[in-house]
């Protein structure tokens, strides 16, 4: 049994503690912690999990295998550094920190480490539909693949969120998917304008699209539309020398009358990607009961990063911006 220590229990954070509760086999959640001592004691009562009194007591609770960070990105590099200190396998929500120089900090102490602890929560790696499309890649079903066409949209944006976030929020999913469908990394990014939906808010650049430039020359080109008013739509299609392989909604029933047929679409992330987060949760605790971490490493979550920083940087400046990365340490070979 691998007791899970969790930290920030907010939208996601809720999520995984109930999926390790309920669902998922061979594990238990042995303590929480949460900025929000309210909310934490309301979900430590109800579902009989010790209160942790702060983020390094959950890291270096004795009784605590291994760590879930869930709470804000800002905080993700320092208690991810404290997990590697300690030792314990720590499952890093996205973004494994929002700059490419804290991302460095823990592939440094990692790789002193000697061995892989993190993991990086880029869930959509265990979704069935885009492991289909990635099994199709791999088996050269399509042939060499050229260009990728992938949408995100949401129904509508909270206040707080900026436009910069659009990269490194929203479109690092694509980020990830892209690099592990292609199998490849990005050298460069230029993000082009777009005409603004009236219905996004002012301070606010929505819809936006980027171009993401592989070392091979595969493009992979990204609409990003946070405020689209009718659902939860992330779609792409892999197009290749000798087919094309899509990523579509689940269909979940579909109603044909009076001449037309409808299908719903997704109503949120969490609705849309629940089973992939569980999916997800189950294969770490696999992992971890043969003692090995083997989901989207810090690896990925830095070359996450340096895409969407150079993503801001080309929104910024109007222009194509090249993305650097440092020499990729063996361990992430
Ligand atoms: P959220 O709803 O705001 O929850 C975050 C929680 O963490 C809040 O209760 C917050 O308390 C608390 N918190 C803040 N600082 C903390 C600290 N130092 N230690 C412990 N708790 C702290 O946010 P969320 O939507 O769950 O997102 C959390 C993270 O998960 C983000 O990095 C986000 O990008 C990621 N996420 C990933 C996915 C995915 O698809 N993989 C989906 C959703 C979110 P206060 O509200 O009092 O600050």
């Amino acid at each position: 049994m691998i007791n899970v220590g969790i930290i920030g229990t907010g939208a996601i954070g809720t999520n995984h503690l109930r999926w390790l509760s309920t669902r998922v086999s061979g594990a238990r959640v042995a303590v929480l912690f949460d900025v929000d001592a309210k909310r934490a004691a309301a979900l430590a009562e109800g579902s009989g999990t010790t209160l942790g009194a702060s983020a390094k007591d959950v890291i270096e609770n004795p009784a605590v295998d291994a760590v879930l960070i869930a709470s804000p990105g800002d905080t993700h590099a320092e208690l991810t550094l404290a997990c590697i200190r300690a030792s314990k396998p720590v499952l890093c929500e996205k973004p494994l920190a929002p700059t490419s120089d804290e991302c460095r900090k823990v592939l440094e102490a990692e790789v002193a480490h000697g061995s892989r602890l993190t993991q990086v929560g880029f869930m959509r790696r265990y979704d069935a539909g885009y492991r289909t499309v990635k099994q199709a890649i791999d088996a050269g079903s399509i042939g060499e693949v050229l260009v990728v066409h992938c949408v995100h949209r949401n129904v509508s944006s909270v206040p707080s969120y900026t436009s910069d976030m659009s990269f490194t929020d929203s479109a690092i999913h694509e980020i990830d998917t892209a690099r592990w469908l292609v199998a490849d990394e990005i050298v460069a990014t230029t993000v082009i304008g777009v005409r603004r939906s009236s219905l996004a808010p002012s301070h606010l650049r929505d819809p936006q699209l980027v171009l993401l430039e592989f070392r091979s020359g595969v493009v992979v080109e990204v609409e990003i539309f946070v405020n689209c008013q009718y659902g939860y739509d992330v779609r792409c299609e892999v197009v290749g020398s000798t087919g094309v392989a899509s990523l579509d909604n689940p269909t979940t029933g579909a109603l044909t009358r009076s001449g037309a047929r409808s299908e719903p679409v997704p109503a949120d992330w969490q609705v849309r990607f629940g089973d992939a987060y569980l999916v997800e949760l189950q294969d770490w605790i696999n992992g971890l009961e043969k003692g090995a971490v083997r989901g989207p490493s810090a690896w990925d979550g830095y070359a996450a990063t340096a895409v969407a920083e150079s993503c801001v940087a080309s929104l910024r400046s109007g222009l194509k911006t090249t993305v650097s990365l440092i020499e990729r340490p063996a361990l992430y070979a």
